[in-house]
């Protein structure tokens, strides 16, 4: 059930703007399409993502009254009350998305069935901000299968000085594309496709096999030449214990790249642009590197909620936690033991 959230909730929870170019709008999607149980998730980009961004999935889907709700501000269905921001598993919490981008946009429009025998059509027009009042919006009936669908048109269209700081339409694209394949690499488990102008340019099995996603999204070489791990880790800070489970697959040191971005790492189901746990996997290879060149992988940390703080950015894009350079340290401890153990001479057999 939505509710909306109190106000002493409201002012523990990191404000600001979420929506700052159409990869913002991306993230929130598909991080609700997750928290929803989906199996699949297809997106598909118009351009650079201002004229049309589009996130189906066929999870859990909402009923009428919470699909109207789920446009407004402060409305979730993950978070009740203030204490429970130390202990939420969801990649939501904050009841902000749908509205800001329904705020920033000229039209968004949501589809959604939660199984039964009719759906529900809600769609904000005109943008606007609603900081307190409602959004004007239609509900409607519509015919949906179970799911959930956001349609998001006309991205800034009345904030020119937002539009004319972004990139490239390919720059642009580029970031939604490494959002979803940050994500389809950390949930092999989901079947993930990516549409840009009608063209199909990722999709994974969702068979929760790494080898199948990296096989999607590196090609033959690259899947081939991994190993999966799976490790724990002890981490202490100020007297307290809690274990760090770090799993994932890692190219072997002669698949390279030149840049970090090809580490993919999440925090409890979260992935992240995180730079200190990038530089952690990349320290975990050490000298079997190449000098100047990057390892490819997916690194999963998950930890006691109670241990990260997702809350000390809008965008979501780094965490705190208790003590991050222990956290760091199990990271590169993890990979490095990881790679001994691999045999990695083994060339051209998929070791997993
Ligand atoms: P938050 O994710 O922080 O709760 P959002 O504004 O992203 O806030 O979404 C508001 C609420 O709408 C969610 O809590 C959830 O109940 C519902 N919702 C949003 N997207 C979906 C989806 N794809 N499937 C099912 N429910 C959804
Ligand atoms: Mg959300």
């Amino acid at each position: 059930m939505i509710r909306r959230l109190d106000p002493g909730t409201r002012s523990k929870i990191a404000a600001g703007e979420v929506v700052a170019r159409p990869a913002s709008v991306a993230v929130e999607l598909v991080e609700n399409a997750l928290d929803a149980g989906a199996e699949t998730v297809e997106i598909e980009v118009d351009g650079d993502g201002t004229d049309r961004i589009r996130v189906a999935d066929d999870g859990r889907g909402m009923a009428e009254s919470d699909a109207a709700l789920a446009v407004e501000r402060y409305t979730t269905s993950k978070l009740s009350a203030a204490d429970d921001l130390e202990t939420v598993e969801t990649l939501g919490f904050r009841g902000e998305a749908l509205p800001s981008i329904a705020a920033a946009a000229a039209r968004l429009e949501l589809t959604t069935n939660d199984g039964g025998p009719r759906g529900t059509r809600v769609v904000v027009d005109g943008g606007g901000d609603a900081t307190d009042g409602e959004h004007d919006k239609t509900v409607s009936p519509a015919g949906r299968a179970r799911g959930t669908t956001v349609e998001v048109t006309g991205l800034f269209s009345d904030r020119p000085a937002r539009k004319k700081s972004l990139a490239s339409p390919k720059a642009e694209f580029a970031r939604v594309s490494a959002v979803v394949t940050r994500y389809a690499l950390t949930r092999p488990d989901v079947r993930f496709v990516l549409r840009h102008d009608g063209r199909e340019t990722l999709a994974t099995p969702g068979t929760d096999r790494f080898a199948d996603a990296l096989l999607a999204v590196y090609g033959r070489d690259a899947a081939s030449h991994a190993s999966t791990f799976d490790s724990s880790r002890e981490v202490s800070a100020a007297g307290e214990t809690a274990a760090v489970e770090v799993d994932g697959a890692l190219c072997h040191p002669e698949v390279t790249r030149s840049r970090r971005d090809h580490v993919h790492v999440s925090v409890n189901g979260r992935a992240l642009a995180e730079p200190r746990l990038r530089r952690a996997v990349a320290d975990g290879y050490g000298t079997l590197l190449p000098d100047g060149r990057e390892p490819v992988g997916v690194v999963r940390l998950r930890l006691p909620p109670a241990w990260v703080d997702h809350n000390v950015h809008p965008a979501k894009d780094e965490v705190g936690f208790r003590d991050a350079d222990a956290v760091a340290e199990a990271v590169e401890s993890s990979v490095r033991d990881a790679l001994s153990t691999a045999d990695l001479r083994r060339s051209g057999e998929v070791a997993m």
